[in-house]
């Protein structure tokens, strides 16, 4: 059976790329039956955060991403957070050195150069495998001299050769990648260690990542075969690179984008139904010509093999566009829902919504919800219906290309309003009719483009007959009457 793991290390914000494979790597658990594993790589005190942590948490909950083992919910392997499982990893350190795989290096870095340039070789090489095989007495000089040493793995002699989930077959020539570093001269392990330790310990399958890693993977095949003969593993599991992320100017995406943020996207107004829809098709597709559909239709769909291996474009605007189908398919309760933060975030409206503002809200929230891409941009359409008469100001653009007799249009729309008993939608439609198209002769941009901007301060709004019922007659009535003044 597939197992899976999803292992963010918690620095800084949850961005575009990790949320990609977090999302592949459940889709393809849920596909197929399968076990997602959480684990947060946390060995790296100088950077990691409690912050980022409880982040990536709210992130995977956000989303709707679950896990079935890792942090939370348990599992077989408890702990799921590395940093509460140093005295595993130094058990297995202490057997991959008695086993002969991992060795001790004494050399500094400017011994290592010193013997690359004169040997004739390139100094980006790196490491040159000198203390593999040093003698008792060496290594007891080099103590006594007062150095500590770094843990290395051995690497084999050999091709390192895999098939990739979606490249296909790689390989390392042999002599390519130095022995590296596992542990620390203090015996702090590192991700080269921990990660395909917990992988093996975890009975991991599919190592699904992104194609940053690719190069630390012949190193970690190398590692997994000592712990197969050492029978802490026992297999290999199949390997599969996920496609780079584009950003603008088709440069790799970065974590410091800002568009890269789940949160700035969150912000923004994605919905989580809008999101996972695009990320799902960064590197992937559900077919040929449809690109609009629901995690359930993503999960019956999804195959890892499926994933392409060239870079992926994050474009946000068909991003945008995508999340306003998804939020014209919400079901108006949920909408509403959806809304409330962001009318909150802009200080709309009140926490908990009062009556009137709730009855507001599900009145207006059909008028706009054919209309938006992102939730963001709900306070700029619906604030003209929260805020009390004597808050509306007027945008500048909203005062452009007014009629030449807008005091006159004004006017004629206040007194026929006034008439209007029934303040309805249909009422005031016929009323404004009679006296601004007819009465006036106005072409119905000029006629109500200004009772718009009067009463909205904006140059667009939702319906405005609607959107007249909807605030009242007396606050219309009083927001033409101060537009005059
Ligand atoms: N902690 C690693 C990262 O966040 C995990 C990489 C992997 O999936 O092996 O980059």
């Amino acid at each position: 059976p597939v197992r899976v793991r999803f292992c963010p290390s918690p620095t800084g914000t949850p961005h575009v790329g990790m949320v990609r494979t977090a999302l592949f790597n459940w889709a393809y658990a849920r596909h197929t039956g399968g076990t997602m594993i959480f684990r947060i790589e946390d060995t790296d005190a100088a950077r990691d955060s409690e912050e980022s942590f409880n982040q990536v948490i709210d992130a995977m909950e956000w989303l709707g991403i679950d896990w079935d083992e890792g942090i939370r919910v348990g599992g077989p392997q408890e702990p799921y957070r590395q940093s509460q499982r140093m005295d595993i990893y130094a058990d297995i350190l202490q057997k991959l050195i008695d086993g002969g795989y991992v060795y001790e290096d004494f050399s500094t870095p400017e011994e290592v150069k010193e013997r690359r340039k004169a040997a004739g070789q390139d100094v980006q090489l790196g490491y040159d495998n000198y203390d593999r095989d040093l003698t008792e007495e060496q290594k007891q000089a080099f103590r006594d001299e007062g150095r500590k040493p770094v843990f290395r793995l051995r690497m084999p002699d050999e091709d390192i050769t895999f098939d990739d989930l979606i490249r296909g077959e790689i390989t390392f020539p042999a002599g390519s990648v130095p022995d590296f570093v596992v542990a620390r001269s203090n015996g702090a392990p590192l991700y080269t260690l921990v990660n395909p330790v917990d992988d093996a310990l975890m009975g991991v399958t599919h190592v699904l990542r992104g194609e940053d890693i690719l190069s630390s993977t012949p190193r970690q095949i190398a590692l997994y075969r000592a712990l197969i003969e050492l029978g802490i593993a026992e297999y290999l599991p199949r390997f599969g690179h996920m496609p780079y992320v584009m950003g603008q100017g088709n440069k790799k995406l970065s974590k410091r984008d800002p568009e890269s943020s789940l949160f700035n996207l969150r912000d923004a107004g994605f919905i989580k139904e809008g999101l996972v829809n695009y990320l799902a098709l960064l590197g992937w597709a559900i077919s040929g010509d449809e690109d609009i559909f629901t995690m359930d239709e993503m999960v019956k769909a999804f195959d890892i093999k499926d994933v392409q291996p060239n870079p992926a474009r994050f474009d946000v605007k068909k991003a945008e566009a995508i999340n306003g189908t998804h939020i014209r398919r919400l079901s108006a309760e949920v909408f509403v829902e959806r809304l409330v933060p962001y009318l909150r975030g802009a200080e709309l409206v009140s926490d908990p919504l009062t009556d009137d503002e709730r009855r507001i809200l599900e009145a207006a929230a059909p008028l706009v919800q054919e209309r938006m891409q992102l939730l963001g941009e709900a306070p700029k359409m619906l604030d003209f219906l929260f805020k009390p008469d004597a808050e509306i100001t007027m945008d500048e653009d909203a005062l452009k290309r007014m009629p030449e007799n807008l005091g006159e249009v004004i006017d004629a729309a206040a007194d026929a309003l006034e008439k209007v008993s029934d303040f309805t939608v249909e009422n005031i439609e016929q009323a404004l009719r009679e006296s601004l198209i007819e009465g006036l002769e106005l072409k119905p941009r000029f006629a109500f483009g200004p009772v718009r901007t009067a009463i909205s301060g904006h140059r667009v709004s939702p319906p405005l007959f609607e959107s007249l019922e909807i605030l009242g007659k007396e606050s219309t009535l009083a927001r033409l009457r101060a537009f005059r003044e």
